[in-house]
């Protein structure tokens, strides 16, 4: 016999039902030394033995007996952070651990002071309406859907309106990465509809209207002031690109996929000189701790393509986000950082655990990563692949990728796509990872199923209307089928008569007899007698609708492999094996 798995359904960080029965995570330890993580592979970088606590801003003491920080007379604490180092439980943590339901607001109060938790939460925004959501290892893993408008196609209106539909399935987060139209306009009508916290990256407006190489220190400063005022919870700052890095990218297959990453680089170029991000990092963190606006720190060299995943470039880069998180945590910001982008299968875990490393376990942010290349149109399902796991192993949020990626601006429906496919990957991680009551509504779903009852199933599933759409399309009855299998294969109608039936609760239970198959409900079949249907070759017509679509015969029932053998050849071939079986079994 194989042990069982630690965890699972006497987990006790769950007063439900266990959330994990297949899963081997570690143990979390939500407010300590550790958070929810895969067990390490051999070989992957053991996690850090730093915290946020350990980068304390100048001048801050930690009280022995408390635990919490003491800070210099007359500070004020402003961002999460702080308020998290001095004990102090916000209202925005408070409604975190809400809306996590396994959290108590103390322990969000303490992952955001180890630094592993950001609540993404400008001041201007939440003045508006703003609902505070977290970003951690401890909370649920965190969708992000990208909007915005491109040169080529613009409108206010069809932003605002993507984001609404990106939020209805799923993301938790919004980037407006508009690079066309008014961006102001657009990034503002955004904030005060968003429900959810909004990203931006200041650099794609700071270069309207001029060169790259124009680029000066005042236009960066005064442009993420600006945005900072309007309410933008969180900037993704590509401050981790050095000159020095530049030469490492001359063997890549692609080069620098990131837009602020390839602009910066020809900045550096032009001027020969290292990254104005990287140089004026404190002046930004000032600006980004006044307005509370969280750091997403940019991997501008992140890999474009398998074959230049984890090269010196990327790991380079990352080094210096290490040092980054460490810089901005000294000034008070909450920081998480972003990650790769097209990464082979078997490198997903190393990534993350390295990540975990060299940040100290701030937040990971990845987009995807893709984990194969040739798929264009199915990118959101190839890099959902690699989202899953990344979030299995260690990334907090996962940016979405849309069926359009490489390819084009999303639209509505490309949007849904991508959200739909981070959702399963977010909550596959979740189930894995045993957050407590992650598997709650997947159990309940299980329950409709075997019972049959369709429209509690429809109810659990995440996108009813298609499931109810795609049922009623081939049979527009609830019965004890579908049209997959039709009546006489359903496994699941055939389980469940087992379980009623022969366990003799059944009122007309009678060992030896077949057990009778009620088939439709009372109301079901005076429904079919109004419309005169109640005929068992009237249900299997409607459950053959997809068959004679494609021309097949009608009026007969649904097509299973019994109707495509011929019947006295049926009966042959089960002599001849019942005989051969019965030879065998006479040999001595
Ligand atoms: S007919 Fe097949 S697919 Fe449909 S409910 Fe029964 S077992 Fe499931």
């Amino acid at each position: 016999m194989f042990p069982l798995p630690l965890h699972g359904a006497l987990d006790p960080a769950s007063r439900r039902a266990g959330t994990t029965p297949g899963s081997f995570a570690a143990r979390p330890d939500v407010g300590g030394p550790r958070a929810f993580s895969s067990p390490d592979s051999p070989g992957m970088p053991p996690p850090s033995d730093k915290t946020a606590w350990d980068f304390l801003p100048p001048g801050w003491k930690r009280d022995p007996t408390t635990g919490f920080a003491i800070a210099p007379e007359g500070f004020r604490p402003v961002t999460q952070l702080e308020f998290a180092r001095l004990g102090i439980v916000t209202p925005q943590m408070r409604r975190v651990a809400e809306r996590e339901g396994h959290l108590t607001p103390e322990q969000v109060r303490d992952e955001v002071a180890a630094g592993r938790m950001i609540v993404p939460a400008n001041r201007a925004h939440l003045s508006m309406r703003l609902d505070p959501m977290a970003i951690g290892r401890a909370a649920r893993t965190k969708v992000n859907a990208n909007l915005g408008a491109s040169p080529v196609r613009a409108s206010v209106d069809e932003e605002v309106e993507k984001m609404r539909w990106a939020v209805r399935w799923g993301a938790d987060t919004v980037m407006d990465l508009s690079t066309g139209g008014d961006l102001d306009r657009c990034r503002e009508a955004i904030v005060r509809a968003a429900t959810v916290p909004v990203g931006t990256v200041p650099i794609y407006q700071m270069i309207v209207g001029r060169s790259v190489e124009e680029l000066d220190e005042r236009v960066i400063l005064e442009t993420v002031r600006r945005q900072a005022e309007q309410g933008v919870d969180y900037f993704t700052i590509h401050a981790g690109v050095r000159l020095a890095h530049l030469p490492l990218v001359r063997d890549r297959l692609i080069g620098i996929v990131s837009r602020g990453g390839s602009l910066l680089a020809r900045w550096m170029i032009a001027h020969g000189r290292d990254n104005p991000m990287y140089e004026l990092f404190d002046a930004l963190c000032e600006i980004l701790r006044e307005h509370d606006v969280s750091f997403s720190l940019g991997d501008g060299l992140r890999p474009g393509g398998l074959a230049d995943a984890t090269d010196a470039a990327q790991l380079a880069e990352l080094e210096v986000l290490g040092e980054l998180t460490e810089r901005a945590w000294r000034h008070g910001c909450q920081v998480m950082v972003e990650g790769p982008g097209h990464v082979p299968f078997d490198h997903v875990e190393y990534n993350m655990k390295l990540q975990r490393r060299v940040c100290h376990g701030a937040p990971f942010y990845v987009l995807g990563p893709l984990v194969t290349d040739m798929f264009p149109g199915y990118d959101h399902i190839a890099s959902a692949i690699g989202a899953t796991a990344a979030a299995y192993h260690g990334a907090s949020m996962l940016c979405y990728v849309t069926p359009k990626e490489h390819l084009g601006l999303p639209r509505r429906d490309d949007v849904k796509q991508g959200c739909v496919a981070y959702r399963i990957a977010a909550h596959a991680a979740d189930v894995a990872l045993g957050i407590p009551g992650s598997r709650d509504r997947d159990d309940e779903l299980t329950r409709a199923r075997a019972a049959l009852h369709w429209q509690r199933q429809f109810e659990l599933a995440f996108d009813g209307e298609l499931a109810r759409a795609l049922h009623d399309e081939d049979l527009d009855v609830d019965t004890d089928f579908c049209a997959m299998c039709g009546h006489d294969w359903c496994s699941v109608r055939i389980s469940k008569q087992i379980a009623q039936f022969a366990s003799g609760k059944d009122p007309a239970f009678q060992r030896g007899r077949p057990a009778p198959s009620p088939g439709l409900s009372e109301a079901q079949i005076a429904l079919l007698e109004a419309r005169g249907e109640a005929s068992p070759e009237r249900l299997h017509r409607l459950a053959a609708r997809t068959r004679r679509a494609v021309g097949g015969e009608v009026g007969q029932k649904a097509v299973c492999h019994s109707d495509l053998v011929d019947e006295a050849q049926a009966r042959r071939l089960q002599h001849e094996r019942l005989a051969a079986a019965v030879d065998d079994a006479s040999t001595p």
